[in-house]
């Protein structure tokens, strides 16, 4: 069984990890097959705001927001995400004893990328303007034999979301997008995101189940951060994914549920 889980830069960074979670990914990860991404976006801006470096972000008009990725931005991205969050979480997962093996989206061609020459965005008066895309990149080829090659060999890959330009440069690449591509690509038979909430909420409620042609008409529904995973969500499914499921790391056994459907919103054909 492939699976792919997203989870979020602070679930398992170390101070109070969700040990029920880990106990879950040791589980899933002797069955062979589990690949990690993750987030982090949260410290990167904090790294950053401390080496002097104001973190801007701006919105594109479907509502995703993002990191304006300048070259300076890019690099701290990559330190943190490859260095610090990434070494954290493989410490935490090898003092269960899993096999862990931190690996970026740069590294062996995992994860290659277009950069966004330029991107729209709506400014503070609600207007829309094109502005340099900066280093930030869309996916555009998975480097699938080499996570075959890790994970039949008994490792779990945790993958940082940073990419391979055309002309070799770093590239920021979203995590849930990163994720949905990853899944896409070994067409995964799961892709779960681990977040800060159950699942999505539409009209104040969570929702359990969604189809692909129900969610159109939700999207609007649905705000920054949680549209940027129903969107991947929704792109891995069309790729070939059997379900996407959104919930909770914070929960007992998050993955269990989520697989035998007892938690989050699953997102389906
Ligand atoms: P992660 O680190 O897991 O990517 P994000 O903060 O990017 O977490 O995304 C999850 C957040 O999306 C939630 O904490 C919530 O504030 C926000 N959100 C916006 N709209 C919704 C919605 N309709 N249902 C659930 N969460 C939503
Ligand atoms: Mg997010």
């Amino acid at each position: 069984m492939k699976i792919v889980l997203k989870i979020g830069g602070d679930l398992l960074k170390g101070e109070e990890p969700n040990i029920s979670l880990i106990e879950d990914i040791k589980e899933f990860s002797k069955r062979g097959g589990l690949i990690i991404v993750h987030g982090g976006g949260d410290r990167v801006t904090e790294i950053a705001t401390k080496l002097g470096k104001e973190q801007k972000f701006v919105i594109s008009p479907e509502g995703f927001k993002s990191r304006y990725t300048d070259r300076e931005t890019v690099e701290i991205y990559a330190m943190v995400m490859a260095g610090e969050i990434s070494t954290k979480i493989v410490g935490m997962l090898q003092s269960f004893g899993i096999n862990a093996i931190g690996l970026s989206g740069f590294d062996g061609g995992l994860l290659r990328a277009k950069r966004k020459e330029r991107i729209v965005i709506v400014d503070e008066n609600g207007r829309k303007r094109a502005i340099d895309g900066g280093y930030t990149g869309k996916i555009i080829s998975v480097n699938e034999k080499l996570l075959e090659l890790i994970i039949t060999n008994g490792y779990v890959p945790v993958i940082s979301p940073l990419a391979m330009g055309e002309t070799f440069e770093p590239l920021n690449v979203d995590g849930d997008r990163t994720a949905g591509a990853i899944a896409g690509a070994i067409k995964a038979d799961y892709l779960i995101f681990l977040t800060d909430v159950e699942g999505v909420i539409i009209d104040n409620k969570i929702i359990p189940k969604i189809s692909l042609e129900d969610l159109e008409g939700a999207l609007r529904k649905i705000g920054p951060g949680m549209s940027t995973k129903v969107h991947a969500a929704a792109e891995a499914i069309r790729g070939g994914v059997g379900k996407a499921i959104i919930t909770s790391g914070f929960i007992d056994r998050p993955i269990t549920n989520a697989i035998e459907e007892r938690s989050g919103t699953i997102i389906c054909r």
